[in-house]
């Protein structure tokens, strides 16, 4: 089955996680019990794994994408163009149909920290997207990025769809998306890619609103996204940052404010993905951050399961 198939036939919803760097990651992600294990009781539609800058977990990506097959569940590798030639592309990809994992989400990938390039061979994800089809025609179902707000690097957000429906015309099959809270701007950008002629199904990426400075974090180191006034709202009530006003705040205080501040962002979320649903959607994507319990109460209390 592959996940295009499932997309143009129904809501579809999948997981996402990263592969941990230490053994005990590994034996919590995948051991027997562990989060894969849980994750997959929910009969996700797919798991994807994501794939470190310049390849860096390389192996642990591999490992923990054999775990998701040996479990039953198609396994969607993330793979991006970061200091990588042509020769290692095509042996990666190899290595990846070898083990049987034959979808890939085709990305530039982010930039390590003061490089202005990728360093590899290719320099875009458009590039990579023709490179899968040339050399392994339709071997690998492809998934792109799509960046509602604009990539934080784009010239304008018009030049970055026409990139993204230079992506479907290399031969992308589905878009998976950056995070984006801004619920006006998704609905804007939903209608404009249609206009521009970009017919493949929208599977959208939700990070759980879990912890504030992973929040923070996720919307303004690397993306530049917009932080709604409700979103801005929880965080100030629960803010549990350096405070002028309270300096002394004791440890209880804060602890406290954790456990309101994820309460509040579990119910944000699942409104944020009611109004997802009714977006002209084809796939709820969660970034499980390798956790199990407050992804199953997303689940459960947002009906995603009820509705696929
Ligand atoms: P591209 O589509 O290539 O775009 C990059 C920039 O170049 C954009 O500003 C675009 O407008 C511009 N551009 C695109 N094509 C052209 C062109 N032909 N000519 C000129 N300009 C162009 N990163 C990781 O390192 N590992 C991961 O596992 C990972 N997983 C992700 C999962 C999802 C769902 C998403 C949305 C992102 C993920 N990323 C990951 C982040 C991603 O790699 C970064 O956002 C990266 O900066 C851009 O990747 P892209 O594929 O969107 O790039």
């Amino acid at each position: 089955m592959k996940v295009t198939d499932i997309l143009n036939q129904r809501m579809a919803f999948s997981f996402e996680v990263f592969p941990p760097k230490t053994d005990n990651g590994m034996e919590k992600l995948c051991g027997k019990g562990g989060v894969l294990e849980q994750l997959v009781s929910m009969k996700p539609d797919y798991i994807s794994c994501t794939y470190g800058a310049g390849g860096t977990n390389v192996g642990k990506n591999l490992e923990v994408l054999d775990h998701i097959k040996a479990l039953g569940t198609i396994g969607v590798t993330h793979f991006t163009c970061v200091g990588n030639t042509k020769e290692g592309i095509k042996q990666q990809l190899q290595t990846y149909l070898d083990h049987g994992i034959d979808h890939i989400l085709a990305l530039r990938g982010d930039l390590p920290f003061g490089w202005t390039g990728t360093g590899g061979d290719l320099h875009y994800a458009t590039e990579l997207v023709k490179f899968i089809r040339d050399e392994f025609g339709d071997k690998f179902t492809i998934a792109v990025a799509g960046s509602p707000e604009g990539h934080i690097a784009c010239r304008s957000i018009e030049a970055d769809i026409s990139f993204l429906k230079q992506k479907q015309d290399n031969g992308a099959d589905y878009i998976m998306t950056q995070l984006c809270w801004d619920m006006d701007q998704f609905r804007w950008w939903m209608d404009a890619i249609r206009a521009a002629g970009i017919t493949m199904p929208v599977d959208v990426g939700i990070m759980p609103v879990l912890d504030a400075a992973a929040t923070i974090n996720m919307a303004l180191s690397r993306n530049g996204c917009v932080i709604p006034r409700k979103l801005a709202e929880i965080i100030s009530k629960y803010w549990i940052f350096p405070n002028p006003f309270a300096p002394n705040e004791s440890e209880e205080s804060i602890a406290q404010k954790k456990r309101d501040f994820k309460e509040a962002g579990i119910e944000y979320t699942i409104r944020l993905i009611d109004e997802y649903r009714v977006c002209g959607i084809q796939g709820i994507h969660l970034y499980a951050l390798n956790k199990y319990e407050d992804v199953a109460r997303i689940v459960k209390e947002s009906g995603i399961k009820d509705m696929v």
